[in-house]
């Protein structure tokens, strides 16, 4: 069985160093806010290319606590707009309803499957107080018609970089190309934790201060409460954990782009879409999107033969239930991705063996109804 991300091979990569860093902090007998949250946040503020770096309890509680720390700040209000993609995972939609603002969902593009920057003016309107980028699938989205947008009209940048760990886009990180950006280490993410985890990235050295408040029950000293808070701190036994992953994870996004670029020069089949070589190029490939009609009879075809794979994602946010205030929306291409979208095996830890298996067999799949 060929699996879609092997937690346990990945996890064996740096079993020893692992297991160290856990019987280190369980000796320690410091498990939150301690040395090693304070050295994984310099290391990861440091390597991302920002100031400052904030761990919390998990990533959609990092894109919650940069829009609740806007709004201590003044400078959101409820009611107020982000504009985010459609087609995202729907943590990113979660955190701006979470804080009583209005996600405004924007198509993305068919080609690139990134939110599509010729749309995002014409959803502007006053209450606009953001536009939140979601690196989809490990490709950065940042384009610098966004920014420009987002200076024309006094936005604040979000990123959602909970995919896209150690992508670059013009020499910088993704994380550090907006105002302040959300991590995610959940363990399936490039860089994983051994639980939840995530973190917040910013040069503004006010937002990290309050980011660190609100996480923190709102305190910026002990016992004195300044701000309504809730409790989202990185613990430290994951710190430590993720600061052994840090040192491997351009080598192992460097894997997940070799796996990829082998599907795109070695999958030959027309009834696939490969995502294209030069667009995706800098990609870390969190997720390797192909696109086929026949999506399900495909994956099944795989299933049978040995390669799991998986659906990001079957539903898109505005047909889920708990949106059914945007279900009268019709996103065309939001939906065809849905649809068609199949992940397969691209993870550092994919064999070559396995990897020529899964273009064999996608190059031999034939749909029964054409
Ligand atoms: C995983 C993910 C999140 C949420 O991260 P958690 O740590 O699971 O809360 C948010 N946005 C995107 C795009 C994700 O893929």
């Amino acid at each position: 069985m060929i699996e879609l991300v092997d937690i346990k091979k990945i996890t064996a990569l740096h079993g020893d160093e692992i297991a160290s860093a856990l019987t280190g902090v369980a000796r320690s007998g410091w498990f939150l806010k301690g040395p090693a949250t304070e050295h994984f946040e310099q290391e990861y503020a440091r390597y991302i290319g920002t100031r400052h770096c904030v761990g919390c309890g998990n990533g959609l509680d990092a894109l919650t606590l940069i829009i609740k720390a806007y709004m201590e700040m003044g400078l959101m209000h409820e009611g107020d707009e982000v504009i985010v993609p459609a087609n995202t995972y729907i943590a990113s939609i979660l955190a701006v309803s979470r804080c009583g603002m209005k996600p405004v969902l924007v198509e993305p593009r068919i080609d690139t499957l990134q939110i599509d920057d010729a749309l995002i003016e014409r959803a502007v309107t006053p209450r606009t107080r953001a536009v939140m980028i979601v690196h989809m699938y490990g490709r950065c989205a940042y384009t610098e018609r966004i920014g420009e947008i987002c200076r024309r009209y006094s936005l604040k940048l979000i990123e959602d970089n909970a995919q896209a760990h150690g992508c670059t886009f013009g020499g910088k990180l993704t994380g550090a190309l907006g105002d302040a950006a959300a991590h995610s280490f959940y363990p399936t993410k490039n860089m994983g934790a051994l639980g939840d985890a995530g973190a917040v990235t910013t040069d503004d050295a006010e937002l990290a201060d309050m980011v660190r408040a609100l996480g923190n029950y709102g305190s910026e000293r002990k016992y004195v409460f300044s701000h309504i808070g809730v409790n989202s701190r990185i613990d430290e036994v994951q710190a430590a954990v993720l600061l052994v992953k840090l040192k491997y994870l351009d080598e192992e996004n460097a894997r997940r782009r070799a796996n990829a670029e082998f599907y795109i020069d070695n999958i030959h089949n027309d009834c696939v879409e490969l995502p294209s070589k030069d667009y995706w190029r800098q990609s870390v490939f969190h997720i390797f999107p192909l696109l086929s009609r026949h999506r399900d009879e495909l994956q099944q075809y795989l299933k049978c033969n040995g390669v799991l794979t998986d659906v990001h994602y079957p539903i898109p946010p505005h047909r889920q239930r708990c949106y059914a205030e945007y279900a009268y929306l019709e996103l065309p291409i939001t939906e065809r991705i849905h649809r068609e979208e199949l992940s397969i095996p691209v993870s550092q830890v994919l064999s070559a063996d396995e990897r020529a298996e899964v273009a064999r067999l996608i190059n031999e799949f034939q749909p029964s109804c054409k």
